[in-house]
């Protein structure tokens, strides 16, 4: 087995049923969680880059079975920022050093491509990058979003099982979502997927073909979070023990694209304790603090007890283990 995390390692190219074979073999998960984190650093540095995240509307039109923030999900206290109120949390932002701006929201259509143009407009007269993270829109309204200056957008296709995906997502089309994804590509997006890990009926196979589908996209930055149950949701009653499955994916996606971004992700920090910490070590080099103020980010609630975390906080974790935060706006840099 040990070969295999060296073949991957070595030539970032992985069989289905080899990243089956490593996802179900727990005894060399130091050896492959080692080896992500040579592959990481040899790839694109020791740099941590950031993204502030701006959760701007918690209104969605979808449904995901996982997802508290379901349109079914009648006890939330549903909310939408103003542009002023985006853009006064974007500059504090950028005064406390961030270099990219990332605008995360339900499918709320509220927000017309041509209203988000202009909030996007004025973020970038801050000198950041802009990131989108607003679910599946038309070919033209993604075009349009990119011409105001968005340049990069984060939609996970979640799972790449089209069954379960078509259970996970009532009324939503698995085909569609995979075209928004080759649409953002080709517009010139720097696009990023993921999937979540541990939803009920996923098989080892099914994160064997996630992971090959994030290589035949080429995406840029992938997210894998593993599933946490919100206890307003139908899978309310489900197991959230994912951590370290999530960590073995994400280790293996860092072995097979070795030079794309790839976030410790919040849920992981949630799950376990220095999850955020440990992801880092195991192929991460991004981190997305949520800069939301107070109230609003509490009403975020995909999945229960999100963990936070703020600039200076960071800095010292960051320097507990070698690292430091980045002063780039950390585009991928192809290699
Ligand atoms: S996961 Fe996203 S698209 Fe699905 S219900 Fe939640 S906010 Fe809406």
């Amino acid at each position: 087995m040990k070969n295999l995390v060296e073949k991957a390692k070595e030539k970032h190219i992985l069989s289905a049923d080899e990243i089956v074979s490593l996802l179900s073999d727990n005894s060399i998960n130091n050896s492959l969680f080692k080896a992500a984190d040579e592959v990481r650093e040899n790839f694109v540095g020791n740099d941590i880059h950031l993204r502030a995240l701006i959760e701007f509307t918690n209104i969605c039109r979808c449904n995901c079975l996982y997802c508290g923030l379901r349109a079914e999900n009648k006890n939330v206290e549903r909310y939408r920022l103003s542009k002023d109120e985006v853009l006064d949390i974007a500059q504090n932002a950028v005064n406390s050093r961030y270099k990219t701006i990332v605008l995360q929201g339900g499918e709320d259509l509220f927000f017309s491509a041509e209203y988000l143009g202009e909030i996007i407009k004025c973020i970038k007269a801050f000198d950041v990058a802009v990131t989108l993270s607003i679910g599946e829109r038309s070919y033209d309204e993604y075009k349009l979003l990119k011409e105001c200056g968005a340049e990069r957008f984060l939609l996970r296709i979640e799972t790449t099982d089209k069954d379960l995906y078509s259970k996970m997502h009532p009324n939503m089309s698995f085909e569609n979502r995979k075209q928004c994804l080759y649409n953002l590509k080709q517009l010139g997006y720097e696009t990023g997927t993921g999937c979540l890990v541990g939803l009920p009926g996923q098989t080892l196979e099914s994160l064997a073909d996630d992971i090959l589908f994030f290589k035949e996209l080429d995406a840029d930055m992938i997210g894998i979070g593993p599933f946490i149950p919100h206890p307003q949701t139908p899978l309310k009653q489900c197991d959230s023990n994912n951590f370290w499955l999530s960590l073995k994916v994400m280790a293996i996606t860092r072995l097979l694209l070795p030079d794309i971004n790839i976030p410790a992700t919040t849920a992981m920090e949630t799950l376990y304790e220095n999850g955020r910490t440990i992801a880092l070590q195991s192929g991460a080099n991004v981190v997305m603090p949520n800069v939301t103020d107070s109230i609003h980010k509490k009403l975020y609630e995909i999945y229960p007890n999100k963990a936070s975390v703020d600039y200076s906080q960071l800095q010292n974790v960051l320097r507990s283990i070698g690292r430091r935060i980045s002063k780039e706006k950390g585009f991928r840099c192809k290699r």
